[in-house]
């Protein structure tokens, strides 16, 4: 019966796996998010900069670093029709730099504070709280590079966090030093690994070589077992590094905040240094991560541009809607007035009506011709609304009709040029 299906019907076009669907009413609660990070993050000082989806492909391979996940097996890549290599961003921060050298923004500003929030593309393996196309909201500073930075960004983000009622989160610190820090780390692990390579997973090998610090990323439980006692960054940070990380600990305790100390927490960009941060939720199981983010002192450099330091968050929009209460709001998501037609002939009359109303920002529905006045009410009363008003031949001709509120099952009668006037009162 299925290929008889298929002879007879045309099959429907799915989206694209991992491609996902944000349907209405959750597209109300994405909205009711995205208004309250814009509200939090102004009070902060922070504007709204929107980027490109599609980048050229360098900008990643440099930005992000080529020996990440991202880079080396997540990323959509492809070569257009001129014959350059394009990417689909895996993720904002390198394409708000990009923008932030393109157009000098540092010229005009000492500080500068932006945030975006889009869609992001990684070709990873999707599951529950993991696709391939997911959206983020980024907040980025760039300039300052002193410690109390990196506490009000934090700051920020909790204060946001907290605004949507979210419950049980984590919020986790740690830091991935600098350039000085990290060599004799990497000699470190080298020689506790030294004999047990074998042991690890092939990933973990190459990783060896390209990033050391990057299997403290892995997820395969054996390599954990074997890295459980192995040398920590945290015990390599040069003088300035632990000092750094030390004043935003007690930056971050002028503000009755509860954090956690990770040192095994390597977040998966190559471009961070110094203090990164997670925060988890601890009963959304494997895909726990909510937001990261963390201290980059020279990616901006890398990029080719001048010496400036940033720091920046990425919050998982998915994710952060899963776990975010429905928005308390008195306001009913329905029409205030329903126009039901008695008769044809009443049709255009009402359309007149409505569409007068709608001009002055009246929420107002009509059946769209044809149906029963039993089945225009069963809509009515489907879509919530607040009034319904029946508009037959002997209404336009008397020039009243009946406006029958569906909550208090009450009815009144109302002159049809009082209509506009009236609605509009009950409205307020
Ligand atoms: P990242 O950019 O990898 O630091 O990720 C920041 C946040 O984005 C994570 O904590 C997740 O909440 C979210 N995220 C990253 N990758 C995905 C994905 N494939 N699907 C859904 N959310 C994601």
């Amino acid at each position: 019966s299925e290929n008889l299906k298929r002879l007879l019907f045309m099959e429907i076009i799915t989206a694209v796996r991992g491609f996902k669907d944000v349907l209405p009413p959750e597209t109300e609660k994405w909205r009711y998010i995205e208004e309250t990070a814009r509200d939090i993050f102004q009070t902060f000082g922070f504007r709204e900069i929107r980027v490109p989806l599609l980048e050229k492909t360098a900008l990643f391979q440099r930005g992000i670093g080529e020996s990440t996940d991202i880079v080396e097996k997540e990323m959509y890549t492809f070569v257009d029709r001129g014959d350059e290599s394009l990417t689909l961003r895996p993720e904002a921060t390198a394409s708000v730099i990009r923008a932030y050298l393109e157009h000098a923004l540092y010229n005009t500003e000492t500080v500068t504070k932006l945030f975006t929030s889009g869609p992001m593309f990684r070709r990873e393996r999707p599951q529950k709280g993991r696709y391939r196309q997911f959206h983020q909201i980024d907040a980025e500073i760039l300039g300052p590079d002193d410690p109390h930075t990196d506490a009000e960004l934090i700051l920020m983000l909790m204060h946001f966090l907290k605004k949507l009622e979210l419950p049980h989160l984590n919020l986790e610190i740690n830091s991935l030093g600098c350039d000085q820090c990290r060599p004799p780390f990497r000699a470190a692990i080298h020689s506790f690994l030294r004999g047990q390579e074998e042991k690890l997973c092939s990933d973990c090998r190459r990783r060896l070589v390209t990033n050391p610090l990057r299997v403290f990323d892995c997820k395969v439980e054996s390599c954990a077992a074997i890295l459980s006692g192995a040398p920590l960054l945290q015990d390599f940070l040069c003088p300035p590094c632990r000092e750094h990380f030390v004043k935003v600990q007690s930056s971050l305790d002028l503000f009755d905040l509860c954090y956690r100390l990770n040192p095994k927490m390597v977040r998966g960009l190559d471009y961070y240094t110094r203090t990164t941060f997670e925060v988890t939720q601890e009963s959304h199981g494997a895909q726990n991560a909510v937001v990261g983010g963390g201290r980059y002192d020279h990616l901006v450099r890398d990029l080719g541009g001048p010496d400036i330091s940033g720091i920046g968050f990425a919050i998982g929009f998915e994710r952060l809607a899963a776990m975010t209460p429905k928005p308390k709001t008195d306001a009913s998501d329905g029409p205030l007035l329903f126009i039901a037609i008695l008769g044809d002939s009443a049709f255009d009359e009402a359309f007149r009506l409505c569409n007068r109303l709608r001009m002055k920002g009246v929420r107002v529905e009509m059946d769209h011709g044809g149906r029963s006045l039993k089945s225009q009410m069963k809509r009515a009363d489907k879509l919530q609304s607040v009034y319904t008003l029946i508009l037959g031949e002997r209404e336009i001709a008397e020039k009243k009709a009946l406006l029958r509120n569906m909550r208090a099952s009450t009815q009144t009668e109302i002159h049809l040029d009082q209509i506009e006037e009236t609605i509009i009162e009950l409205e307020r």
